[in-house]
């Protein structure tokens, strides 16, 4: 299936000069969408994963039926504030913004092979940043996987330790 087809792109949302990849026009067609998780589980078939991570808001949309194809548990990491129990935070910045992450304390066991996964690799700051939380946990990140990759970007050079696979690049 050619994705792109499916992925809208808007110019200057939110901020002039940034061309915005929409997944929302992918999300909403049931084959489409189906595809696409079925696409990204090909993807890191080899990779051992035994829970998948994702950041807020739509590392969730891809991540958490990503995790239930692969047949395993989802780890929400959130924006700074939301999750209720003990956290552990850090900031970064973003293609536009800054902003900081959070993931609870207990969310994942050391020595887990943990797969993080995002609709899209901008900059690379906030898989960089989720990276570092489940590191930090104690977690062993055997990959990244993306819908979406805006190679001009180039955020694989801030992945250079993360093994990272997209479906579709830019
Ligand atoms: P980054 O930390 O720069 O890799 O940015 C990644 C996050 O920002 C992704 O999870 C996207 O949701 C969002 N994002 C950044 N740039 C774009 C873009 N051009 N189109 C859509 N989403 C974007």
């Amino acid at each position: 299936m050619d994705f792109k087809e499916y992925i809208r792109v808007i110019p200057d949302f939110p901020q002039p000069g940034i061309r915005f990849k929409d997944i929302t026009t992918l999300l909403k067609d049931g084959k489409a969408y189906q595809a696409a998780i079925d696409s990204l589980k090909e993807l890191v078939a080899d990779l051992k994963i035994d829970v998948v991570a994702g950041p807020e808001a739509r590392g969730f949309v891809i991540g958490a039926p990503l995790a239930l194809a692969l047949g395993v548990g989802f780890v929400p990491i959130r924006k700074s504030g939301k999750l209720p129990g003990e956290t552990i935070e850090a900031s970064y910045d973003l293609e536009y913004g800054k902003d900081k992450l959070a993931v609870h304390k207990d969310a994942i066991a050391p020595g887990q092979r943990v797969l993080i996964a995002d609709d899209l690799l901008a900059t690379g700051g906030t898989i960089a940043t989720a990276s570092q939380l489940v590191r930090q946990l104690g977690g062993e990140i055997v990959g990244a996987a993306f819908l979406i990759e805006l190679g001009y970007l180039d955020g694989r050079a801030k992945l250079t330790d993360i093994e990272t696979r997209s479906l579709v690049q830019y």
